[in-house]
Parts: C-alpha cells; structure tokens; sequence
C-alpha cells in the first residue's frame, strides 16, 4: 500500500503508521501497473477514482457495453478510445500491453467468466466480492488464475483500511483479553429491479452482497476459522422482490476457541454495518465499519477509551487496495485477500444456506 504525506498523518492518528512505513520507500522507480476497468456501475465509481490517487496504479482500459459511458470514461482518465473493449471483444485485450490487470465489477455470477477470460489473456485479475456466484466457479477462477501464472486478488477493501486494521492490532495485542462473543451486521432497503435480486445474476441475496462483510470481518478479527455454523433465513416483505433470494439471514459461527459470533443482514431495512467483539477484558465496536468513509472506532479496556472517528474521506480505501495489488504484482509478492480467501467465504455462504434450508 502506497501513501501519501497526508495519508501517513492519518495513520499516524489511529496509530498505525509504522504498520506501513517500510512500503513508502518500496514504491518509487517502478512502471506504473496498468487496470481494465470491467463494468463501469457504482462500484467502479469508487474504485477508479481512488486509482487515480495512487502513486503505482492507473487506468489504461475499459470494458463496458455503453460505449458512450465508456468514451465518457476515457476521455476523464486519459484512456485512448483504441483501449475501449466490448463485452464480445474483450479477449483482444491480451494483445494491449498498457494492460496488467483487469479489476472485474460486474454483477456477481459474471465474476468467474471474465476473471477466467483476463487469465487466459495474460492479465492480472482484482475482482469484485463475492468472489463468484458459487463455491465451483470460485474454484475454476483460482485454477485458471494458476493456470495462466497470474495473480488473484479479492476486492475485501476493508483488510486495506486503517479502522478494521487497528481493531484487528488491538484483539491481537490482547487488549481486550480472551474474546468471547462478537455481534456483526449489515444491511440495507433494496430497490425493486435490481439485478442483485435476480438470483442468476447475484447468486443469492444479502448473504452475497453484504452479510460477506460480516462474515469476512469475524473471520478476521478473531483470525480463526468458523467450526460450525447455524442459520436461519426469511422473507417478510411479499412485495415481489424476493422471489428469487432471501430477505434475511441471521446466523450464529462457533470458532474452534470457543469464540461464538452472532450476525444479521436484509435487504429489508437500512441496518448499519458493523461489528461489536467482547472481551473478557473490554469491548471494541466498529459503527460503522464498512462503509466507504466515516469508520468510527470506539474501545473500552483496562481503564483506557478509545473513541477515534476516521477522517479519511472515500476513496482512500479503493486507493489502499489498488496500491496493494500493484505493490504484490511490481514485486512478485502474494496478496493479501487472494482467490483463496474469497473461496473460504464461498463455502461458508453455502454452509450458512445450507443450514437455513437454502438450496443453491
Ligand atoms: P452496478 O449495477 O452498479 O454495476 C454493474 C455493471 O455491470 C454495470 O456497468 C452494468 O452495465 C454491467 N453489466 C454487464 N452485464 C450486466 C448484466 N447482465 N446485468 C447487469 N449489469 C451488467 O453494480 P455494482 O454495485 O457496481 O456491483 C458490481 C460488483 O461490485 C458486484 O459484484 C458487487 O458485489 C460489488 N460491489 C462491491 C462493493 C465494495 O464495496 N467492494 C460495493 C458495491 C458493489
């Protein structure tokens, strides 16, 4: 991860700035890594402008199947209109050599197609969470990603941002003793019509979507991997939106500690994304911890209160996790959220399914 003067400062504040101190003199005298935006949605507003914030990264392609948006596009980020590919001619992207990586932001069963096509085209893949709309499409991804000796990142964007880094630092650091419970959530009121209601397209419903962050943030703060897991799911609102996926889902992991994290999330109702971990010395929350800026962390243990809202405006999370990817791709290094960690995700969503009677 690459930052700047004030990104440091920032750091400095929440008290993680030696955590990234050697990476500011790694990054310099390097080619800049070259990314093909795939889809040009909501997502790829954040992620392209917090690509332009880096020092090691830069947008040099555009796949889109408006060409009008993706002219647009180009002509905001300088991308020559020769570097603008349609769905059908992406493959002749392989012969693009401003081209490094691909970062996949289309609907999520479209995840494994074009994430398999980039390998097959030489390029490296960032791709968008959930990794796939199905455990075996994950696999395929990692298979062709090894195949084709290209590296596989997960866009989990909160392993790259200061506020759930900092919780993680102060669990590790015993600060809040032996963890015994943590409560997580996310959610929020889906609109009708969108694709992530159609089951083909999304793969399933908020589990998918958002319930990830949850399940993804208890794996990281507690660094172990659930042993067991119990859940249950609903519709309450029969308003047409969910025939095809679930309302909501709550559910309970047990970690191989004895560690026991309880999680909700909905497309029913504006739920804050969060996380609250207790332990037998004090308590940390995360309110909110997922959302693209204004974290918010507050900690009570051994007499000390910590209450540190983050300044740090969006992008600068889509900027942490591009310059990460560029650094392991400049430097041959792995990633940190590879294509494993998004299939360990995977397979818990289809034991969470499972155990709440969801066939997928
Ligand atoms: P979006 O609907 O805003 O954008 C999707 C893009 O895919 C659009 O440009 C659309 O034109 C294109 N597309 C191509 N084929 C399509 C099809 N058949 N149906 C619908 N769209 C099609 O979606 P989004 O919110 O940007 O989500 C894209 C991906 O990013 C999803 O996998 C989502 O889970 C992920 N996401 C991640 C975050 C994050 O914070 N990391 C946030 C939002 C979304």
């Amino acid at each position: 991860m690459t930052l700047t003067r004030r990104d440091f400062a920032k750091l400095g504040a929440l008290g993680l700035a030696a955590q990234f101190a050697p990476q500011l003199h790694a990054q310099a005298n390097k080619k800049k890594i070259g990314y093909a935006i795939i889809g040009l949605g909501r997502i790829a507003g954040h992620f392209m402008p917090g690509i332009r914030n880096t020092t090691n990264s830069q947008v040099t392609a555009l796949v889109s199947g408006h060409r009008d948006k993706a002219e647009r596009l180009a002509d905001q980020y300088g991308v020559p209109h020769s570097s603008i590919y349609s769905y059908d001619d992406f493959d002749r992207i392989a012969e693009n050599k401003a081209v490094d990586a691909v970062y996949v932001a289309l609907p999520n069963s479209m995840h494994a197609e074009y994430t398999i096509r980039a390998a097959k085209a030489g390029k490296h893949v960032l791709c968008e969470k959930p990794m796939a709309a199905s455990v075996a499409d994950a696999e395929a991804m990692i298979a062709a990603c090894k195949a084709a000796n290209v590296k596989l990142m997960i866009a989990y964007r909160c392993h790259y941002e200061p506020t759930n880094l900092k919780a993680v630092q102060l669990i590790r650091q015993g600060a809040l003793g032996q963890v015994q419970a943590i409560e997580s959530q996310f959610g929020f009121n889906i609109a009708p019509g969108e694709w992530r209601l159609n089951r083909k397209l999304a793969g399933g419903g908020p589990l998918y979507d958002v319930g990830i962050y949850s399940l993804n943030a208890c794996r990281y703060l507690t660094g172990e991997e659930p042993a067991h897991i119990a859940a249950f799911a609903s519709v309450i609102d029969h308003d047409g939106r969910f025939n095809e996926v679930e309302e909501n889902v709550s559910w309970t992991m047990k970690f191989p500690s004895g560690i026991v994290a309880s999680c909700n999330t909905t497309y029913g109702a504006p739920m804050e994304g969060f996380f609250r971990v207790h332990g037998s010395k004090g308590t940390l929350e995360a309110a909110p911890a997922f959302n693209y800026d204004g974290l918010r962390l507050i900690a009570d243990f051994a007499g000390t209160h910590i209450d540190k809202p983050n300044p740090a405006k969006d992008p600068y999370q889509f900027t942490a996790q591009a310059e990460h990817f560029s650094h392991c791709i400049q430097n041959g290094l792995a990633p940190k959220t590879p294509g494993e960690e998004g299939l360990r995700d995977m397979r818990y969503i289809a034991q969470i399914y499972h155990s709440a009677g969801i066939d997928i």
